[in-house]
């Protein structure tokens, strides 16, 4: 038994509060490996979960975190010994198993990746789910065909975690990226991860009473979900796709088949939780070397576990830009 520090969010009445306490490896449940974390991350349904949302976390008091990479403290499996130092994402970390916010977890071993050579696990939790997310969306399109000479990428909610790396990523891979965002002030923080024309969202706001929109992209990362997801749909190129994983702006929306059966548009589905463990461990692979970024500092703020419930605060709000960090020490 060990105490560890870990952020707890508490129903209190009506309302959910955060505290960083004192909690004990006796808590954690069953599992095959405990794990010291190093680094976690800040995703939108990490708020979510410290934010009382029933659909992501049952039962409080709880500690969140989806993203978690640290040192193998203890294992009863063959395939990890203390001192890997590993990598565990989304499957049930952080919802209804004690998460990345606290300086111990212990999970399942169909749960956890030893840190590919090329990354860090401070790189790692740079990217985090986020990092992951943004890939799944671009290998889901280049499955479907894209390449560079399909025509512009655009990125919706680029400012956000997923968005901000999606365009590094693109830009990375020789895309023309298009990168939509509702913060006009945040221009030139999407032109230096390689963004080459800014879209204010309210121009993808418009639209939904139409059945098309003129053709403009090549293909889409979609974060945001909403009516902006299918006034998206309505501008792809002929034959392109969207990558659908994010739901800031609404999960519903209206749609007609009209631009599928005149342009053989796609609607692609991405999800990084639930995918089996070794196409999250490729996907990771190839983020720690064809497909490595190297100016994730520049998008992300490091913060303490102390430090964290503000971080909550702002992504919730819809204002954050670019990743956080969490050292947990
Ligand atoms: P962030 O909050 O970091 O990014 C979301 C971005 O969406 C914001 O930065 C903002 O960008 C934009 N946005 C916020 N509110 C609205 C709104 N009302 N209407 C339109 N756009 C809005 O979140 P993440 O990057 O962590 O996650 C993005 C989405 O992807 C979330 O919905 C999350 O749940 C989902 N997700 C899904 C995963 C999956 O496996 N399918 C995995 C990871 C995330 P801007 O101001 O630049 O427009």
């Amino acid at each position: 038994m060990s105490q560890f520090k870990a952020l707890l969010v508490s129903a209190e009445g009506e309302a959910f509060v955060s505290r960083v306490v004192e909690r004990d490896t006796a808590e954690l449940p069953a599992g095959d490996v405990l794990i010291r974390v190093q680094y976690s991350s800040l995703n939108y349904k990490d708020a979510l979960s410290a934010s009382g949302n029933r659909g992501v976390t049952r039962n409080y008091p709880h500690t969140p975190g989806i993203d978690a990479a640290g040192v193998v403290a203890e294992s009863a499996v063959g395939e990890f010994a203390v001192g890997d130092e590993v990598i565990v994402t989304g499957y049930d970390l952080g919802m209804n198993t004690s998460g990345g916010y606290g300086q111990y977890i212990r999970v399942p071993a169909s749960w956890v990746i030893k840190r590919p050579a090329g990354l860090s696990l401070r790189e790692s939790m740079l990217l985090g789910t986020a990092g992951l997310t943004a890939a799944l969306c671009i290998d889901k399109l280049e499955q479907a065909g894209l390449t560079p000479a399909a025509g512009q990428v655009l990125v919706t909610g680029a400012t956000g975690g997923v968005g901000s790396i999606a365009v590094a990523l693109l830009t990375r891979l020789g895309y023309s990226v298009a990168a939509s965002t509702g913060k006009a002030e945040q221009g030139e923080f999407l032109r230096q991860l390689g963004a080459q024309q800014i879209v204010p969202r309210s121009d993808l706001q418009d639209g939904a009473d139409k059945a098309m929109l003129k053709e403009r992209w090549g293909g889409a990362v979609d974060t945001v979900g909403g009516d902006i997801l299918f006034n998206v749909v309505k501008s792809l190129r002929y034959g392109a796709s969207v990558a659908c994983c994010g739901l800031t702006a609404g999960i519903g929306f209206k749609a007609s088949v009209m631009p599928f059966i005149l342009r053989g548009v796609n609607l692609l589905g991405v999800d990084s939780v639930e995918l089996p463990l070794v196409v999250k461990a490729s996907m990771w692979d190839k983020l720690s070397v064809q497909w490595k970024l190297g100016n994730l500092d520049s998008l992300a703020e490091e913060v303490t576990l102390e430090q964290l419930p503000k971080a909550i605060e702002q992504i919730l709000a819809g204002k954050l830009v670019g990743r956080v960090l969490v050292n947990l020490g």
